[in-house]
């Protein structure tokens, strides 16, 4: 299997290499073979993409909003077009089920060119009358922003972070994640065919050293991160010692309440979704599912049957429904928290193991488990773990679920399932999350704000909030009789 890209990196509308750079080999999670060999930027890469941005963005945001919305939505066509293509170079990177990467990982991409491309030729300033006096704001773009992305949705990482940012008249630097380097640099040819002019987004892969340099960069405006807390930390203290702006998409451990009114199906289907998506590697998921007693055997039934016929394997086969965990690492860090949760004293009801599949004996494949009689005060219910390990917990009363759901450090999201519409907004409205759902679990359509509360994140992606994100307002106070000056 092999997917190597032109060159590692790409600059100024091309493909660059420099393999002075630090080895960065591209795994198959499935197989764990190598399937491409990269290298991490050098500084000599990072200075390169700083100065190709520098020079294309003033011309760039000169442009009328429509026209450099025309070209985001020309990218979204090709971006379709070529979906089969980038899914299964996003299943070769990730190890998701190809059937996740068709309908989630380009798609989302390009719905984000399609849906700023359309939406900055409305996004306006203000006119404020001031009676006789009047002033105007204007939304102007920050200058060079710098992405960097996590693993789990590199292309939708890079096409949520560069479709706001572009649109708005800024370039990007885009640093994908190490462990998923390949289609960010998919998307940089996407943009050039469809008429961006170079050096507007630019593709540099790296470590944690490259995303230091440049979101500590002088000529760097904002950086925009996804990834964990820990990261998250590092990096806006990088950028707010600099005054730059920032947007931090970070981590959760976040709480799914379903009351015993719920519809049981519908429940069970919105609790796997938020834990076995994407192999659990999903910001969002609702790892601490919280079930009311009244429901507790029906729900804890059908789970139990439907978590069972989850197919496990290829990722390439249409069939396949769950993939490998991304890597080693992350393989010993989910298996270490399903011993964790035994020594802790919780039930491990379901999966925990490691599935022997032949052909795959390299990959980092996990079952899909489920813990009951989590104690809020665990480890599995209080850390994030990232993999496919649900944490089943039981509650008697509404009051005593919004506290106890609000009990982290998080802040990302919550759900709930009832049939009781005043309930859910009421308990909804209580929640300290900041992307939430009411009877079903982890959409996030580029149409809503999405980001988190507490150490979950700053900032929005996607909807106007992230074109606000991506600009700065400047007031023109504008007079139109005399300066009334007391000298
Ligand atoms: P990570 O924090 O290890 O890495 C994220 C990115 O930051 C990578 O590109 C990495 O190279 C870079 N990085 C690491 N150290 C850096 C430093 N010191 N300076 C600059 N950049 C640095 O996260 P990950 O393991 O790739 O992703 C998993 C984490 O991301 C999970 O915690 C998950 O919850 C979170 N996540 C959040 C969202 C969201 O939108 N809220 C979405 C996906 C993933």
């Amino acid at each position: 299997m092999r997917a190597q890209p032109k060159a590692s990196h790409y600059i100024n509308g091309r493909f660059v290499e420099d393999d002075s750079g630090a080895p960065l080999p591209v795994v198959y999670p499935a197989t764990g073979e190598t399937i491409a060999k990269l290298h991490s930027a050098t500084s000599s890469i990072v200075e390169q993409a700083i100065e190709a941005a520098r020079e294309a963005q003033p011309a760039w945001a000169r442009l009328k909003p429509v026209e450099r919305g025309r070209i985001l939505r020309r990218a979204a066509d090709i971006l379709r077009a070529r979906n089969e293509e980038i899914a299964r170079i996003e299943t070769l990177d990730t190890g998701k089920a190809i059937q996740e990467t068709l309908v989630a990982d380009p798609a989302s991409a390009a719905d984000a060119l399609e849906f700023f491309g359309g939406a900055v030729g409305s996004y306006n300033g203000e006119y404020v009358d001031l009676g006789g006096a009047f002033a105007y704001t204007r939304r102007e773009a920050l200058g060079i922003c710098v992405g960097i992305g996590a693993w789990n949705y590199p292309i939708q990482g890079a096409g949520w972070k560069s479709a706001p940012a572009l649109a708005m008249g800024n370039a990007m630097v885009f640093k994908p994640s190490e462990n998923t380097p390949l289609s960010a640099l998919a998307l940089a040819e996407v943009y050039t065919e469809a008429g961006l002019p170079d050096g507007l987004f630019n593709v540099v892969q790296g470590y944690g050293d490259v995303g230091g340099a440049l979101a500590s960069h002088e000529a760097v405006a904002k950086v925009s991160l996804t990834g964990s807390v820990p990261t998250g930390k590092k990096v806006l203290s990088l950028a707010g010692s600099l005054m730059k702006h920032a947007t931090m998409e970070l981590g959760g451990k976040s709480p799914l309440i379903i009351f015993d009114d719920a519809d049981v199906e519908n429940a069970v289907g919105g609790a796997m979704l938020g834990n076995f998506y994407s192999t659990g590697q999903v910001c969002s998921n609702g790892t601490r599912v919280f079930v009311q007693k009244g429901i507790y055997e029906r729900f804890l039934d059908r789970l139990t049957q439907r978590t069972k016929a989850i197919r496990i394997g290829d990722p390439l086969d249409p069939e396949t429904q769950m993939g490998p965990l991304i890597n080693k690492a992350q393989h010993e860090k989910v298996t270490g928290y399903v011993g964790i949760g035994k020594a802790e004293g919780a039930t491990l009801h379901q999966g925990g193991g490691v599935p022997s599949l032949q052909g795959f004996e390299g990959g980092f494949f996990v079952e899909p488990t489920i813990f009951t009689g989590v104690k809020d005060d665990m480890r599995i219910a209080r850390e994030e773990i990232f993999g496919p390990v649900m944490s089943v917990l039981t509650f008697e009363e509404e009051d005593e679920i919004v506290a106890r759901a609000n009990a982290t450090e998080f802040g990302l999201s919550a759900g709930v399932f009832t049939r009781d519409l005043p309930r859910a907004h009421r308990v909804i409205s209580e929640l300290q999350a900041g992307s939430c759902w009411i009877n079903t679990y982890n959409l996030a359509p580029v149409e809503i704000p999405f980001g988190g509360y507490k150490q979950s994140g700053i900032g929005r992606e996607n909807a106007l909030a992230a074109l606000g994100h991506y600009s700065q307002v400047k007031s023109v106070y504008v007079e139109t009789g005399d300066v009334a000056s007391p000298y």
